[in-house]
């Protein structure tokens, strides 16, 4: 790189994806290409013992180090910035926001490939469509070749073309079947579906709309091309997805891409189906059960415009659009769209943010939206979407409270509700149990001595699987042998206490022994396409009784469901958490619309001992909107979000002691800073001290002022590593916090 005049060399600062908040200066590298060097690119730079891949952020003329104590910049890898100016300025937005190192916050943008410093090329994959023969022929032809027969059919009831990756993702041995079609000229190698562009855009025709979904799509179409954040709340079964795929049509007709974020468990196979058949455009997708090459690949087909809709869950967030039209955050109010680890964004709020820097609208979508996205409607900074009623001819359902007080119960489930179950099964139509807690029961107790089997790195009891013969710790995941005999008194008899959905599949079992039993939790579904595969079981009616946990309250269709019941309400009604009210009635509104989603009428049963509790009954005389009203009252009677801004600075260690000592002298360096309005907390030992062998504690700060507290975290940030408790905790700050544990 040619010297400046004065023979002063570059310096490039960089920013390295390492847990420092201070930039990195080096010296510009011997050689670079051809084009500028710009902001946003990638380079490898030498970095303790080693090398690191790392992204520049400005080059300037001047180090506050001598020259001679600066590296070199090993190479630059990539040709041209891979993320636009305004992404960038997102970044240092995030960065500053979440008050979280730029390196780190730069390496959440990127797919893991790329943050290894892999080059930024495209995969080109084959793809492979039906030939007019192979549409027309009869699947049962290939009856003698049941491999083929299935890929005959994956292509027939599948819109457009498949890729490689597709394939893949559908069943791993795909290639030999697909050859042979091939060489029986039933499939032909094909173009992809179309890129963006003019030229066809969709497939099958869109749903005749009823005045609501019509009104939604109006006003968000009116604002394409600007910034405006729209609430789309629509009951469960009112056509949400439906309003999503007619306004990504307007924007695809602009040109544009739309980028559609859906919590993980949500982004299912069907749904992906549901927008081939609508789009015939590219469309990728990124979530965690994709390999590196394939999110990568889905990743640079937007960035290089090449592809027109990305559906992805989470990390997809950053994912950099060539022509930015739309962003989509479907169950906005999900939890998982907060990351809980690192960098710990919220996409909801970073994808208004984005929208506003790329000026397009963002569309947030939710049967049950958070209180913060309603405050945000009460502001005026966010425009309300109203589908108060089911589409179609759908109704909604019955709601009803079941009093189990003194009734006498067959592990957990009462006498009425099993009444309720057998109808319900001799009418032919499925039931589905919800219950959120997944082994056979969550503790083992000694009905000798009352000795009960612990975690011995947790506060936290061990969990039975009997399935597997194991006690197992949902905290930190370590495993034992499941005992026979106390280890305490060594004679008495170990009994398990308390309900989890494995007991209640093998009660149900008892009961209804000629019913085909479904449970859903992360126990039943680990192998890859075993969720997949149940799904597709209950849609083809095989099933009759479903049994499952949290898996189930998302956006899944079992149009044949009509009864649905909530086994253990009161376990939510108790936690000290002040989120706890919203997500269980977010949890309940949202279990509750998988009932009667098609023209059958669906029932919805609570088990409580709780009757009068005012959520429930609130939930239940008026709804979800009222129940939120309420809500949002009484936060703003407590002062807290949204209402007002908090930050939990959280520490751990090994030592029970250090913890408490950092988070103190934190909070004194807090209080010199501070100019006032902050409340800090603390520090408190967190719900469970102790967890995976570290004690936990934290701190929080909250203020009504959002600008006073984030002057007072920039002031107070760089004072914290500088103390010498900082060593000796791993300590981490949450912007925002969802979850207070
Ligand atoms: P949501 O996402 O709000 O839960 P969906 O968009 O999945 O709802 O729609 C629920 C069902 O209603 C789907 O089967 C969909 O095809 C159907 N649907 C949506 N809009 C209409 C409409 N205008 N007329 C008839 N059926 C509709
Ligand atoms: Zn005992
Ligand atoms: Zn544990």
């Amino acid at each position: 790189m040619a010297k400046p005049p004065g023979g002063n060399e570059l310096i490039f600062r960089v920013a390295i994806p390492a847990p420092f908040y201070r930039l990195f200066d080096y010296l510009a590298p011997a050689e670079t290409g051809p084009g500028p060097v710009l902001p946003g690119m990638r380079l490898e730079v030498p970095f303790g013992k080693g090398s690191k891949v790392a992204f520049l952020v400005a080059i300037t003329q001047h180090s506050e180090f001598d020259n001679s104590k600066l590296k070199r910049v090993t190479r630059i890898l990539d040709d041209e910035p891979l993320l636009s100016s305004k992404d960038l300025r997102l970044l240092h937005w995030a960065s500053s926001y979440y008050h979280h190192p730029l390196g780190e916050v730069f390496s959440a943008a990127f797919p893991v490939s790329l943050r290894q410093g892999k080059p930024a090329e495209l995969h080109v994959e084959k793809c492979y469509a039906l030939t007019e023969q192979g549409k027309t022929i009869d699947g049962n032809r290939l009856n003698r070749a049941p491999k083929q027969k299935s890929v005959l059919e994956k292509f027939q009831c599948h819109a457009g073309s498949l890729s490689e990756t597709e394939l893949s993702l559908w069943n791993e041995n795909w290639r030999p079947a697909v050859k042979t079609l091939v060489d029986k000229r039933l499939l032909e190698i094909s173009k992809p579906d179309a890129a963006p562009g003019p030229g066809l855009l969709t497939r099958d025709s869109a749903l005749q709309c009823n005045a609501q979904q019509q009104a939604a799509i109006d006003a968000a179409c009116e604002s394409l091309g600007q910034f405006a954040v729209f609430l789309l709340e629509g009951v469960t079964g009112s056509g949400k997805t439906e309003v999503y795929m007619q306004i990504i049509r307007h924007v695809l007709e602009r040109g544009q891409q739309v980028l559609v974020l859906l919590p993980e468990i949500t982004l299912t196979p069907q749904l992906e189906e549901r927008f081939r058949q609508r789009f015939a455009v590219t469309i990728a997708v990124s979530h965690s059960k994709l390999t590196d090459g394939q999110r990568q690949n889905a990743w640079l087909q937007m960035q290089q415009g090449v592809c027109s809709i990305l559906l992805g869950t989470r990390s997809a967030l950053f994912t950099p659009l060539r022509n930015p039209g739309l962003i989509i955050l479907d169950e906005e109010h999900d939890a998982s769209f907060k990351q809980q680890e690192g960098f710990r964004f919220s996409a909801r709020d970073v994808a208004v943010v984005r929208g506003k820097l790329l000026n397009i609208p963002v569309l947030l979508g939710s049967a049950t939206p958070s209180l913060e996205s309603l405050h945000n409607v009460d502001r005026r900074r966010y425009h309300l979407l109203h589908l108060p009623e089911r589409a179609g001819n759908a109704t909604a359902p019955i709601l009803q409270l079941l009093d189990i007080r003194n009734k006498r119960m067959q592990e957990g489930l009462s006498e009425a509700l099993i009444e309720d179950i057998r109808k319900t099964l001799a009418r032919n139509e499925q039931v589905l149990l919800f219950l959120n807690r997944r082994g056979y029961a969550p503790t083992l107790i000694c009905h000798g001595c009352g000795w009960v089997a612990r975690c011995r790195r947790c506060d936290a009891n061990l969990v039975i699987h009997y399935d597997e013969s194991l006690l197992r710790c949902h905290h930190c995941a370590q495993e034992q042998p499941l005992i026979q005999r106390c280890v305490a008194c060594e004679t008495g008899e170990l009994t398990p206490l308390g309900l989890g959905t494995e007991r209640v599949e093998k009660v149900l079992a008892t009961l209804f022994p000629d019913r085909m039993i479904v449970r859903l939790d992360r126990d039943s579904t680990q192998r890859k396409g075993t969720l997949e595969n149940y799904l597709q079981q209950i849609n083809q009616g095989c099933v009759d009784i479903i049994l499952g946990t949290q898996m189930l309250a998302k956006g899944h269709h079992f149009p044949n469901v009509t009864l649905v019941a909530i086994l253990d309400v009161d376990s939510g009604l108790f936690s000290i958490d002040f989120h706890a009210a919203e997500k269980l009635a977010q949890m309940i509104v949202q279990v509750s619309g998988r009932a009667g989603r098609a023209e059958k009428p669906g029932k919805v049963i609570m088990q409580t001992r709780k009757p009068e509790h005012p959520l429930l009954t609130t939930l239940i005389r008026q709804g979800y909107s009222d129940f939120a009203r309420t809500a949002l009252a009484e936060r703003k009677e407590a002062s807290l979000p949204p209402f007002s801004y908090q930050a939990l600075l959280r520490a751990q260690a090994l030592d029970n002691k250090m913890p408490p000592l950092f988070l103190e002298a934190v909070g004194k360096l807090a209080r010199q800073y501070s100019q006032g309005h902050i409340q800090i907390l603390g520090p408190v030992a967190a719900p469970m001290t102790k967890r995976a062998g570290l004690y936990r504690y934290q701190l929080l700060f909250q203020s009504t002022r959002r600008q006073a507290l984030h002057a007072l975290l920039d002031g107070l940030m760089p004072e914290i590593e500088k103390l010498k408790q900082a060593k000796k905790v791993r300590w981490s700050l949450d912007i925002d916090p969802v979850d207070l544990y």
